[in-house]
């Protein structure tokens, strides 16, 4: 299936995405982590990516537009993709539009991941990320059995530097501003998924697999 996984920062889509992309055997392709990857590596791309992500700003349209193709082309989405965090801009879903059409395929949902800000603010600033494998944690919503440790793989946890109060309340302006408007060109294309993220993990996972059946 090609699936995108839409929501605001804080809905859940990475969490998510861990348990969907094993279910329906897909990559999990998000960019946010093609990025910080980048920035880790000390890439060029991840040099021009920095100075954006730490103000919780959107890399430029034309530098991530062409990641995403590229990773669109690569063999393993032959069998389908699971798209979280991209596209966040008209441009951005207009060029993902044009790159499906020239593959000659066609996208099976849209999901969103519905979750009001307040809450998301709490889920931002309380989460926690493995250093090694990327499991995500949240202080009080989901704590690792291992304290400090990763419960996967023993890794260190720590806080995303654009995971702070000032920058969330920034990332979450700019998806107002710029990604919202997504949820109406999607639900135009008559493809989007709606679904309630406010509530457990597990049942948010059983409340998506059962929408995607239901097709
Ligand atoms: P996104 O990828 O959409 O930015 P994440 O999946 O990283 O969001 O989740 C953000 C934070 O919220 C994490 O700390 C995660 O553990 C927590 N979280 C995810 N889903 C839920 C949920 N249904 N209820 C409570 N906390 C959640
Ligand atoms: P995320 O991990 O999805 O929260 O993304 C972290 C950061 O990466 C964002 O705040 C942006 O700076 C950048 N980013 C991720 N995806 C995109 C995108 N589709 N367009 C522009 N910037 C992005």
């Amino acid at each position: 299936m090609r699936i995108i996984l839409m929501g605001p920062p804080g809905a859940g889509k990475g969490t998510q995405a861990d348990v969907i992309k094993a279910e329906l055997n897909v990559p999990h392709i998000s960019t946010g982590d093609m990025f910080r990857k980048a920035v880790t590596e000390g890439t060029p791309l991840g040099l021009e990516a920095k100075s954006y992500m730490e103000k919780g700003q959107l890399v430029p349209d034309s530098v991530t537009i062409g990641i995403v193709k590229e990773r669109l082309s690569q063999a393993d989405c032959q069998k389908g993709f699971l798209l979280d965090g991209f596209p966040r801009t008209i441009p951005q879903a207009d060029a993902l539009a044009k790159t499906l059409q020239e593959l000659g395929i066609k996208l099976d949902a849209v999901i969103n991941v519905v979750v009001e800000r307040e809450a998301l603010v709490a889920r931002l600033t309380g989460r926690r990320v493995c250093k090694s494998c990327g499991a995500t944690y949240h202080m009080l919503f989901n704590p690792s059995k291992t304290g400090e440790k990763c419960e996967v793989c023993g890794g260190e946890l720590y806080q995303r530097n654009d995971d702070t109060l000032a920058t969330v309340a920034n990332r979450l302006d700019v998806y107002d501003k710029q990604t919202a408007p997504l949820i109406e060109y999607y639900r135009k294309k008559g493809c989007l998924i709606e679904i309630d993220g406010d509530k457990a993990v597990a049942e948010v996972t059983q409340n998506i697999m059962e929408a995607l059946k239901r097709g």
